[in-house]
């Protein structure tokens, strides 16, 4: 719009034509004083031109006819004296000459001034021909000599008229010169009316000049003070009103322009306005992003602190890490070692550096391993790995090692850091691990695992070969006693002892192997024969005869020996390997000692028990299980003191079972804790059902397995059944065996301990078939002891068992136990057993463990004392 209207003045009367317009004015006032001043001078040159001509030339002219005058006359002064003709003649010429002279200046004076033709004038040329006739005539008086004539002449004739031409001369000089003076004074008036024509001129034209400026610059002032004012106004953010356009020129321009720039800004003032707003609100969001930034900042300088705190703590512990580190450069150069460097190594830091790691090279790590290392640091990636290396001594050590490439900000490799740990010791570890992974670390036979291994690889061969393969599983008969006994370190140099005496047995060729615990398997390939297996068979059976000398010990030990056949009793090593067990069992069951071939029979016999286990399995829920009752008695009255639980199994499917028929696999499997917890509920509910009627009191024996001592679940079953029963915890007594105590001492010992303090009653079973001494009894706290019944069986035919019953007798009665004789059959061992002090016993003499009904009425009935009578 304000451009517009700038554009809008079609004639502008502008600065720059104004400007040109002063200049041409002050141009033409110069020009017009400068030509008057010429005028003035060249009037003035022109007076004095005039003057010269019309004035001195005469005056000169005059001057020159004087002095010519003058000289005639001296020279006709001097004709008068002259006596000698020569001068005479001389003179005469002279006068003549300077005569005709004068006549000719005489005649060009007149001849130029003809305009003054005065009288005067006419006079000169008369007075000059009379003077010219006086001079002739003397001439002539002189040349004749006649010098008085010439006096005469000179004195009276030519002297006036010489006097009336020096006169006349005088008179013509003198007008000459009033009329030039005259003319000089009319010449100066002139000047002074010209140089005041000039002066005036100028004082108008510079009058004019100063008021066209005053007023234009009056004006320029004016408006400019206006726009300064405006634009000060402006500047102080006052921009009310626009400013006033007058004009046609560059200020009323500007004055538009600065109007439209003036509107512009209140324009931008109100956008800048909205936008400071607008401004204000992102600047208070960026002081509050900065706030945030400069609060993590701070942070992350604190952190960077810790950072450096870390760093100076991690080089010191680099320099105190008990593993040791080097660094190398990227040729391997070593930089750096540690103090556990220079320990584990034996080098000095002043002999590693500058030096490679080849330095400890001993030639036993494999060229792959190196390779593989240069090749992963190389790629940048760490290697870790175990290098065979060689101390500054000479002695080898294991370095587990690893490399990591060290880069720089630029992602280039600058050092190479290994950290290393010597991992000899546990090389020889795992060494040992590995041979104990394989080979049993007892009799440094091969264990389990390896003989399966090896048992397969004869397998392959024998296919090949077609021969047959031998495995003969070995249990060394009542090893367990012994060890249960006479304690683990004896039964350890027993077992060493026989796997020796195998391998001696053996062929070279052939495998011997430890099963587990005392069972060992021996490995025969390249039978062409069964039979060859048979003379092996013999030939171990002959090395156990001799007793094992053990810390003293004599000890017999003999082994129980299965056989399975390649390809005939199986195909695979696990077939063959438990076929040989369940020879070895039924060579057990034989009468120990002995060895077995797996028969048809072993295997049908082996389906059974499976097929047993299967069943007993469902037993309880079926309510196949049935408590009997056998009476303890006193020796002396057969009086009823207290009743053992027997355990029996009546199976739909195969009938009657007795406990040795299921209690091992009971206990294989576990069932005898579910089977354990039913007999003693039952037995406290029949024997305290029974207990509640009148004269009946007698305690209640129940059998304990070891495995129901496991975890001490027995605790809490016999809590238990206590409650559920009603049955008085004193009353109950536990029968456990020996192997209990041996095996699992501290808890066992822990267990019965609990169990005593609730009043229970422990007793030892099967006394004397362990090789448990009395004083060792002595620590559990025993209530009684129950000689096992083969003693018993032994006691009316031989003397040595009756001497040791006699003595176990004593000793436990001595101890503060109760001793009880177990299977007494016949009324002569009930007689010696009371002659030895035997105060209770138990047996088919007196009863055979019975049904509830039965032991009712053959046991309860008849003590049944009627109501009311007394006790
Ligand atoms: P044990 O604890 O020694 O029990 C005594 C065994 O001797 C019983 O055999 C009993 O019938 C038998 N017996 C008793 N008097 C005579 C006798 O005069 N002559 C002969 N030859 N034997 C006699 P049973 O009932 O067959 O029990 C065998 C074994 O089974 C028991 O030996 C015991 O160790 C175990 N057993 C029985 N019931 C249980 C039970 O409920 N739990 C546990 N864990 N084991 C049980
Ligand atoms: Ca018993
Ligand atoms: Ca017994």
């Amino acid at each position: 719009m304000e451009n517009s209207a700038l554009k809008s003045l079609p004639l502008r009367f502008t600065f720059r034509s104004k400007l040109f317009l002063g200049l041409g004015a002050i141009g033409l006032l110069i020009l017009t004083l400068l030509a008057l001043a010429n005028r003035v001078i060249q009037e003035a040159f022109h007076h004095l031109q005039e003057t010269r001509t019309q004035h001195l030339g005469p005056l000169v002219d005059i001057n020159n006819l004087q002095t010519q005058i003058n000289r005639i006359y001296s020279l006709e002064i001097e004709l008068t004296r002259s006596l000698d003709y020569f001068a005479v003649t001389t003179q005469l010429e002279t006068l003549s000459s300077e005569s005709q002279l004068f006549t000719k200046q005489l005649s060009h004076f007149l001849d130029g001034h003809q305009a003054r033709d005065t009288l005067d004038m006419q006079r000169l040329g008369l007075y000059w021909k009379g003077y010219q006739a006086d001079l002739q005539r003397i001439q002539k008086h002189a040349a004749r000599m006649e010098t008085e004539q010439v006096l005469h002449i000179s004195t009276y004739e030519s002297f006036p008229r010489f006097t009336n031409i020096t006169r006349t001369l005088q008179r013509i000089a003198n007008d000459t010169e009033t009329e030039a003076s005259k003319i000089f004074d009319h010449a100066i008036d002139h000047h002074h009316q010209l140089r005041r024509t000039f002066l005036v001129a100028a004082a108008i034209g510079f009058a004019f000049y100063v008021a066209y400026m005053f007023f234009f610059l009056r004006s320029l002032s004016h408006r400019l003070s206006r726009l300064t004012d405006g634009a000060a106004r402006l500047s102080e953010g006052r921009a009310e009103q626009p400013i006033e356009v007058q004009g046609n020129d560059e200020l009323t321009e500007l004055a538009i322009a600065f109007n439209a720039m003036q509107q512009e800004v209140a324009f931008r003032e109100n956008a800048l306005r909205e936008a400071g707003g607008q401004l204000e609100h992102r600047v208070n969001l960026r002081t509050h992003e900065l706030q945030e930034t400069n609060k993590r900042l701070s942070n992350e300088v604190e952190e960077r602190r810790r950072a450096e705190q870390a760093l100076r703590l991690l080089s010191l512990a680099v320099e105190q890490s008990p593993v040791s580190v080097m660094i190398t450069d990227t040729r391997g150069r070593i930089e750096y070692v540690n103090n556990a460097f220079v320990k584990i190594s034996g080098y000095s830091p002043k002999e590693a550096v500058g030096e490679t790691p080849a330095l400890l090279k001993s030639g036993l790590t494999s060229r792959e391993t190196y390779r593989d290392l240069w090749s992963t640091i190389a790629r940048g990636s760490d290697w870790e790995g175990e290098l065979h290396n060689r101390k500054r001594d000479g002695s080898l050590y294991w370095e587990h090692a690893r490399i990591s490439p060290v880069k720089n900000v630029d992602g280039e490799i600058t050092h190479y850091l290994s950290v290393q740990e010597d991992v000899t010791l546990r090389r020889e570890h795992e060494a040992k691990i590995a041979f104990q992974a394989q080979y049993d670390a007892l009799t440094e036979l091969p264990n389990r695992a390896l003989a399966i291994d090896r048992l397969s690889q004869t397998i392959h061969h024998a296919v090949r070969t077609s021969c047959r393969v031998a495995l003969m599983f070995i249990d060394l008969d009542d090893f367990k006693k012994i060890n249960d006994s006479l304690g683990h370190e004896i039964g350890d140099e027993l077992l060493v002892q026989a796997s020796k005496r195998l391998r001696q047995a053996v062929r070279k060729e052939d495998t011997v192997a430890r099963h587990g615990g005392d069972e060992f398997l021996v490995i025969m390939g390249d039978l062409s024969d069964v039979s060859d297996s048979k003379n092996l068979v013999s030939k171990i059976l002959n090395a156990f005869a001799p007793p094992f000398t053990v810390s003293g010990y004599d000890l017999v030990v003999t082994p129980s020996i299965g056989l399975a056949v390649f390809p005939d009793d199986g195909g695979d090593p696990n077939t063959l390997l438990r076929n040989a067990d369940l020879a070895m069992y039924q060579a057990k069951s034989l009468g120990r000692n002995t060895f077995q071939f797996f028969t048809q029979e072993i295997h049908d016999y082996s389906l059974r028990r499976l097929e047993m286990e299967r069943y007993l399995r469902g037993a309880l829920e079926r309510d196949e299980m049935r408590v009997f009752f056998q009476p303890l008695v006193e020796t002396t009255t057969s009086q009823i003191v207290g009743a053992e639980a027997l355990i029996r199994w009546e199976s739909a499917e195969i009938g009657w079972v007795m406990p040795d028929g299921f209690i091992e696999i009971a206990e294989n499997t576990g069932l005898i804790c579910p089977i354990g917890d039913w007999i003693l509920l039952e037995a406290c509910r029949q024997v305290q059902k029974w207990r509640n009627q009148r004269g009946i009191d007698f305690h209640l024996s129940v059998n304990v397995s070891p495995r129901q001592f496991l975890g001490r679940s027995i605790v809490e079953s016999v809590r238990r059944a206590l409650q559920m029963s009603g049955f008085p915890a004193n009353q109950l007594h536990l029968e456990v065996t020996e192997g209990l105590l041996i095996r699992n001492r501290g808890e066992a010992r822990e267990t019965l301990g609990e169990l005593k303090d609730m009043g229970i009653r422990l007793v030892l079973d099967d006394f004397g078939t362990g090789y448990s001494s009395l004083s060792y009894l002595k620590s559990f706290p025993f209530h009684s002891m129950k000689i096992d019944r083969s003693f018993i069986n032994d006691i009316t035919t031989n003397s040595d068992t009756r001497a040791l019953v006699n003595a176990a007798v004593t000793m436990g009665k001595s101890l503060g136990l109760e001793v009880v004789a177990e299977g007494v059959e016949t009324q002569e061992q009930l007689v010696i057993l009371r002659q030895m002090g035997c105060s209770l016993a138990q047996g088919y003499y007196f009863s055979k463990p019975q049904a509830a009904e039965e032991f009712q009425r053959d046991w309860i009935l008849p003590q049944l004392r009627p109501a009311g009578s007394a006790h």
